[in-house]
């Protein structure tokens, strides 16, 4: 049971009907969650693949049912775009009862400052990756995709998974970590301390020095074994809680 005062933290969760152990471990997360718990944040990639609301609410009905349990229960519910699940629309913050955060959202925590990320962006040495974000998160590339029957939009987003994955494997390690250089750029712009985002599986608290002061980036874990996540009392107490 998850019941104190704090705020809560979660990424790349990975949701898909062929991995039912990590939906059972979600929906146990959300179950323990009670108030005065402040808000839960999902930092992007809550689904492995989202074509669409129209696709993804039905496929996911008790995962949405779930989320709407908890918003109504009093418990408020963020959610930020990942790589992978972009196209959450309204219609799923309809359903549940989250509320969507863009990504570089910059929120107050306990009067700590802290921005909050999905974490791609930041890894701007995968040029690749990069370019190929520009595409596919256009507008207009997004809408008409969405005109697309099911059915070609999941064969569509299967081949850019595949496509994906060799590129990862061919990438190496350190292109696909963040930039540090990148990381204090974006934190000065927002004038934040503390950093949290996913993305890179690497979880962890980095501590570095910003003009002259001290700042951290936090990094949310991935659930491919194990269900985790960061626990932030209101005495500013962060651990990593294990499901
Ligand atoms: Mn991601």
């Amino acid at each position: 049971m998850i019941n104190s005062t704090s705020t809560l933290f979660i990424s790349d969760i990975h949701l898909e009907k062929s991995q039912p152990e990590i939906t059972r471990q979600f929906l146990k997360l959300l179950n323990e969650i009670r108030p005065p718990v402040d808000a839960l944040y999902i930092l992007g990639d809550l689904f492995e693949i989202w074509i669409g609301d129209d696709g993804g609410i039905p496929e996911h009905q008790e995962i949405i049912q779930a989320l709407r349990s908890l918003t109504q229960n009093g418990v408020p519910v963020f959610v930020l775009h990942g790589n992978r699940d972009f196209l959450i629309g309204k219609k799923f913050l309809e359903e549940t009862g989250c509320q969507f955060l863009p990504d570089e959202s910059v929120i107050s925590i306990y009067g700590q400052t802290v921005l909050l990320m999905h974490g791609d962006t930041l890894c701007t040495r995968d040029i690749v990756y990069i370019r190929m974000r520009k595409i596919i998160r256009h507008p207009l590339v997004q809408w008409l995709f969405l005109k697309l029957p099911l059915s070609i939009r999941l064969a569509i987003a299967n081949k850019i998974r595949e496509k994906s994955k060799q590129h990862t494997a061919v990438t190496s390690y350190d292109t696909m970590d963040v930039t540090q250089d990148e990381v204090r750029r974006i934190m000065q712009n927002h004038k934040a301390s503390c950093l949290i985002h996913g993305h890179t599986h690497r979880p962890g608290f980095h501590q570095f020095t910003l003009q002259g002061t001290a700042a951290e980036r936090i990094v949310l874990g991935a659930w491919h074994e194990r269900g985790n996540v960061l626990v932030w009392g209101e005495m500013g107490r962060k651990e990593w809680k294990e499901l």
